[in-house]
């Protein structure tokens, strides 16, 4: 619809970054646009009530930036999923692997409980390696998956395909 076109059109393409051959997608022009970033915000807030979402976890870096309204005008609590080695608290980690090596994430224990239905928000799906590994640390920590929502997913990457054995059934949904 006309929202989705609206949001397309801010994302723009920068070919060869961060590396030759491949075409980022930039958000930024979405965010630095009122009128976008606040329909943006309005679908995700909608998501989470439609899923019936107690919580919003935003993935680092730019899940957060997309998060954080978000559950604010859903009236839920938002909890960050961070890299490695920043979260100050008790931490569960969840480590995966990358197309060179392997990354790990981590989440406060105590910020997720048990009756928890969680939302995961990030900006892109590409290979699914960063989204599947917070939906298995989200469940380690004893809450319920609710689903994903991604602004942009690149299809010819398989991300949907990783993803699905995580989501055991969650719906996942990319605008
Ligand atoms: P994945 O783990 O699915 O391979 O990579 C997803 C992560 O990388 C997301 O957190 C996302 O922010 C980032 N990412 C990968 N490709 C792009 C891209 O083209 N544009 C943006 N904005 N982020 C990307």
């Amino acid at each position: 619809d006309g929202v989705r076109e609206m949001l397309a059109s801010r994302i723009h393409d920068v070919p060869d970054y961060p590396k030759p051959g491949v075409m980022f997608k930039d958000i930024t022009p979405l965010l630095a646009d009122p009128e976008a970033f606040s329909a943006l915000t309005d679908v995700l807030a909608d998501i989470c009530a439609a899923y019936g979402a107690t919580k919003v976890v935003g993935l680092e870096a730019r899940g957060f930036i997309l998060a954080a309204p978000a559950a604010v005008r859903a009236g839920v609590g938002f909890v960050p999923v961070r890299k490695a080695g920043k979260l100050p608290g008790a931490t569960l980690s969840q480590a995966y692997d990358l197309e060179y090596g392997s990354a790990e994430i981590e989440v406060h224990a105590e910020d997720l409980t048990g009756s928890d239905r969680v939302l995961v928000i990030d900006d892109v799906l590409a290979t699914g390696g960063t989204a599947e590994a917070s939906l298995r640390l989200i469940r380690r920590a004893g809450a319920e998956i609710a689903g994903v929502a991604m602004l942009l997913e690149l299809g010819f990457l398989g991300g949907r395909k990783r993803l699905e054995s995580a989501l055991d059934g969650a719906p996942m949904e990319s605008l």
